[in-house]
């Protein structure tokens, strides 16, 4: 009889199969066995016959890749540590030196980081495009163009460009094309089939999430997706996976499976409360532009309007508004300090709203003509009661006048 120390770690016992329950069991793992050196020489990494190693999967990290396969319409996923890392998994297996990369000008600020710094010392050069003139987009595709960022709505100013028109001049030029879905989630419309009649014409190649937002849905986990639709292109994208040695926890990754199934309802209701809000922000005089794609009048609503579904869930719970200029930055500042339920903070999709004063002049090439002068704020608006979210956003102004 071994030590017991040994019998303890080798313990003969294991439990009956096919228990089963409303979430699934967490696998965890870096070493994952194989029966012989057989198996070890032969098992296939790169598809979901078996396990290799914990960075190449585990039952957990599979379902939840085939979960969101359904959720956007595709059909292989990765997962990766961050929206970001998604971002970046994206360029480094697509692009090279002397490549160039097209990103809108209202894009996610990091995705501009990552052209201007890393992308950029390798020899790799980006163009910044007007999301919601597609003739710039035509424009600027060249020859090296080989990676076509798209986002809708844009971050931070909330435009809805012409999706399925800039999927038209991707296709002409033969570029691929990632979507930018973290604000769509799957929800809002379908990345994949963007015509709308399930022919796959105008689908984007890769679609990429930050499931740190709706997917998580508490504002506690990070992590990204990239689904595709092209196993060729998948295994592009895996590879480079691999060789950055990308991966998520376990823990992470079950949070996300817990989040999931509530996901629509919590993304129809927090569209629901935000819509409401932002109409009430349109009869304050305190703010000259509200924000929001699913507002009449706000930059490429009838964008919105062709694309999205229009009734509840069919937009995500953000918003900006654009103060009055007789309103200097510190009074901006002063209403945000004296909101008591939105909190200070980046990122959204969680229960809570939160509230972040942008200072939009050093973020784009000039001022887009259709956005008012003035200080904005963005809104994610959580699931509070929207009554108390009105109630909250008066005293601020009230306090701040
Ligand atoms: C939050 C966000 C990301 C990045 O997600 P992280 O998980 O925070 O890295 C990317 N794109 C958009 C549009 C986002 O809102």
């Amino acid at each position: 009889m071994s030590e017991l120390s040994t019998q303890l770690i080798h313990h003969p016992y294991a439990p009956p199969a096919g228990f089963a329950a409303p979430q699934p069991g967490v696998f965890k793992a870096s070493t994952v066995f194989f029966a012989n050196v057989a198996a070890l020489r032969t098992r296939e990494w790169k598809d979901k016959s078996g396990y290799t190693y914990g960075l190449h999967g585990t039952p957990t990290t599979f379902l939840l890749e085939e979960r969101l396969c359904t959720l956007e319409g595709g059909l292989q996923c990765l997962l990766v540590p961050s929206g970001l890392a998604a971002i970046a998994n994206v360029a480094l297996a697509l692009l090279k030196t002397g490549d160039e990369v097209l990103i809108p000008d209202n894009a996610y600020g990091p995705n501009k980081a990552l052209a201007e710094g890393e992308l950029m010392a390798w020899g790799i050069t980006h163009q910044y495009y007007d999301a919601m003139n597609p003739a710039d987009l035509a424009e600027k595709i060249g020859a090296r163009t080989r990676l076509v960022w798209l986002e809708a709505a844009g971050s931070v100013t909330m435009e809805f460009p012409d999706l399925r028109d800039q999927m038209r001049i991707c296709r002409q030029h033969g570029v691929l094309a990632a979507l930018d879905n973290t604000w769509g989630a799957g929800l809002a419309f379908r990345p994949f089939d963007l015509e709308g009649d399930g022919s796959g014409n105008l689908a984007v190649d890769i679609s990429m999430q930050a499931l740190t937002k709706y997917p998580s849905g508490g504002g506690d986990v990070l992590m990204g997706s990239v689904v595709t639709r092209d196993l060729a292109l998948h295994m592009r994208l895996k590879l480079t996976h691999m060789r950055l040695g990308l991966g998520v926890a376990a823990n992470d990754t079950e949070t996300v499976l817990r989040s999931l199934p509530s996901m629509s309802l919590r993304y129809r209701a927090q569209d629901a409360s935000a819509r409401e809000l932002a109409r009430w922000c349109r009869t304050r005089p305190e703010f000259a532009q509200v924000l929001h794609p699913a507002l009449q009048g706000s930059p490429g609503h009838a964008h919105w309007q062709a694309l999205c579904r229009t009734g509840a869930g069919g937009a995500a719970s953000l918003f900006s508004v654009i103060f009055d200029a007789r309103y200097e930055a510190a009074q901006v500042d002063a209403f945000c300090d004296a909101l008591r339920l939105f909190k200070l903070g980046y990122s959204w999709g969680g229960p809570i709203s939160l509230v972040v004063p942008y200072e939009l002049q050093g973020m784009r090439a000039a001022w887009p003509p259709h956005l008012a002068h003035g200080t904005l704020v963005r809104l994610a608006i959580g699931l509070e009661a929207t009554a108390d979210l009105q109630a909250d956003l008066l005293q601020a102004l009230q306090a701040m006048a």
